[in-house]
């Protein structure tokens, strides 16, 4: 008689509920969507947490491993969309500064073409008295 299968267990106690089963009374595990081949009720797949042949111990130290390996994965992937995000911000606050330069230059009557000086975020604003010797050179 076919008895269907329900839930897949670990040697560690926990299960989950199958989610796919088949007429023939083959089932997906559902640890790793591996098919389960009727009459057997057992994932042989020997990297799936359901797979019997795991030692407690061992599938427990897997798990951990694991776990850690994602959250370190987590951490990465999130300091670097924050990495990202930051640089976006310093330069669309950049670009908003230079413009407000220009403009304070503008109001000023500065000279746009000296207004800019090395260095980071650093500008004077020159009014020439007689033209710009930038422009005269160029
Ligand atoms: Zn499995
Ligand atoms: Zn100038």
């Amino acid at each position: 008689m076919l008895v269907p299968i329900h839930a897949i267990s670990t040697v560690l106690g926990d299960s989950k509920h199958v989610t796919r089963s088949y007429p023939d009374g083959s089932v997906d595990c559902p640890y790793c969507s591996n098919a389960i081949h009727y009459p057997a009720f057992q994932c042989r797949n020997p990297y799936c947490d359901a797979n019997p042949q795991w030692k407690p111990d061992a599938l427990r130290e897997h798990r951990e491993k694991r776990d850690a390996d994602k959250a370190q994965r987590d951490y990465d992937n999130e300091s670097r969309r924050q990495g990202a995000e930051f640089a976006r911000a310093c330069i669309a606050e950049h670009v908003a500064w230079e413009s407000a330069q220009i403009d304070e230059a503008n109001r000023r009557g500065a000279c746009v073409l000296c207004l800019f000086q090395p260095g980071w975020e650093r500008v004077r604003f020159v009014v020439h008295r007689a033209g710009c010797p930038k422009r005269r050179r160029a």
